[in-house]
């Protein structure tokens, strides 16, 4: 019986990390530090554990962090002062907006505040590039494959389609009115699931030899679970990412790649003003 290699997004991340902290370091001997803040309104437990964990990744690269805390009543418009001084703030380089946001407060106004030089998340939604950057350490070419990506959000599905679809795959988008899921995931030789449905795809859907990355985390009796039913898929997978352990560790380390690549276009626009005109 075959096994899939399964793709480690802890020991991924550690070696990407400290790729990335030479280049940290590299700007920090010029004197700068790179710092992202973080807008967190109201104190959920979700939210708190993500930002500590963000946090203690951070720390591992020595890049700053700045966790604003906001009161679950703010008002839009107090909010979005808030984020006017970040985006005024030398000392921020990048921004997050940790959501889910309160009803009240409307998400597209409020992202629409923030400088599109230090918003974080624009660059490439971190989730997305985790899961591709899973299938690029795989080695294996993406140039002409079959992909499908089951889910159509705007953080994880769409632009993962966007990020395949740059490296050239031929990619089906799935979503929760596509008619035959099963037969789309049967021709892919690559399967990002990003639909938040535990197990919703099965192991004897699963192309043999196929690259199967499971965005999924959902909570079943108290235990994290993946969109893939990962013991019967990885029978028959070539790679394969758990949950957890897969995409998740590689999130943070993409905002760290994030945090980067704003400075860089920072960099550029100061030396050539019009360059974001
Ligand atoms: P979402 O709810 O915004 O989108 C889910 C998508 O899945 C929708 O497009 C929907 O049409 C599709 N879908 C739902 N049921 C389906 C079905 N039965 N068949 C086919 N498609 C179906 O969710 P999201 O924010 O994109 O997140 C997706 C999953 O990824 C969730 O489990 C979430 O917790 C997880 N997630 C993980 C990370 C991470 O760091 N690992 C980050 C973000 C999201």
């Amino acid at each position: 019986m075959r096994t899939a290699q399964i793709l480690n997004g802890r020991e991924i991340a550690e070696k990407m990390l400290a790729r990335l902290a030479k280049d940290l370091e590299a700007i920090q001997r010029s004197g700068q530090k790179l710092t992202l803040a973080t807008v967190q309104i109201g104190e959920s437990k979700d939210t708190v554990l993500y930002s500590q964990s963000i946090e203690r990744t951070f720390k591992k690269v020595n890049a700053g962090y700045l966790p604003k805390i906001y009161p679950e009543k703010i008002s839009q418009s107090d909010l979005q002062k808030e984020i006017l001084k970040l985006n005024r703030d030398p000392q921020v380089s990048a921004i997050l907006v940790f959501s889910p946001l309160p009803a009240h407060i409307q998400q597209a106004a409020l992202l629409s505040t923030l400088d599109v030089l230090k918003d974080v998340e624009r660059v490439v939604p971190p989730t997305a590039a985790a899961a591709v950057a899973l299938i690029e350490e795989t080695g294996a070419e993406i140039m002409g494959k079959e992909a499908v990506v089951v889910g159509r959000s705007n953080t994880v599905g769409r632009p993962a389609t966007m990020l395949l679809l740059d490296k050239r795959a031929t990619v089906t988008v799935c979503h929760s009115k596509t008619r035959n899921l099963r037969g789309h995931v049967e021709n892919a030789d690559i399967v990002i699931a990003a639909a938040g449905q535990p197990e919703l795809i099965k192991g004897e859907w699963i192309k043999p030899g196929a690259i199967v990355i499971d965005v999924g985390e959902n909570v079943v009796n108290g235990k994290l679970v993946g969109d893939v039913e990962f013991e019967k898929a990885k029978e028959r997978a070539g790679f394969i990412s758990p949950v957890p352990g897969g995409v998740g560790p590689l999130t943070h380390v993409m905002l760290i790649k994030n945090l980067l690549t704003l400075h860089k276009l920072k960099e550029t626009a100061i030396g050539n003003p019009r360059a974001f005109q």
